[in-house]
């Protein structure tokens, strides 16, 4: 027997969201893996680019949130390229940091850095206007 699937009703708010910020129809992805292939990001990562995106496409917008993934992307664009779907997968990943700023949690927390820090000032004031609300 055939059952229509509702994949409106399947991804749910958050992740219309995602794809109303991002443009994208997360449902394009056909789990081919490239993305994730060519993340730099990804041995750091606890979801691959393209886990990401099969957990999206699956309304289980809640596991994404949990992970690192979205904070470590370096938005460098790889995925985005090599994608042979034309999805932007960098842009996904900056929605989704735009869902968690919203909700003003940051990634990078102020309070918590220490006084002397060994990082370039150019790396913290970029990870400041991403990564924090
Ligand atoms: S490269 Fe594109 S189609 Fe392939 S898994 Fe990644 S997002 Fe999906
Ligand atoms: S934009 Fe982010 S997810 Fe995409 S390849 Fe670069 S680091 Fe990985």
């Amino acid at each position: 027997m055939y059952v229509k699937i509702d994949h409106t009703k399947v991804k749910g708010d958050l992740v219309r969201k995602i794809e109303e910020i991002s443009g994208v129809d997360v449902n394009r992805c056909y789990q081919c893996g490239k993305c994730s292939a060519g993340c730099p990001g990804a041995p750091f990562m606890d979801l691959l680019p393209s886990q990401v995106m099969h957990l999206l496409m699956t309304g289980r917008v809640d596991r994404v949130l949990e992970s690192n993934t979205h904070w470590i992307c370096a938005s460098c664009f790889t995925c985005t390229v090599r994608c042979p779907k034309d999805i932007d997968l960098a842009g996904v990943m900056e929605a989704i940091r735009q869902i968690e700023l919203r909700e003003r949690k940051d990634f990078v927390r102020v309070d918590k850095l220490p006084e002397r820090l060994n990082a370039p000032t150019i790396a913290m004031v970029s990870a400041f206007r991403k990564l924090t609300s």
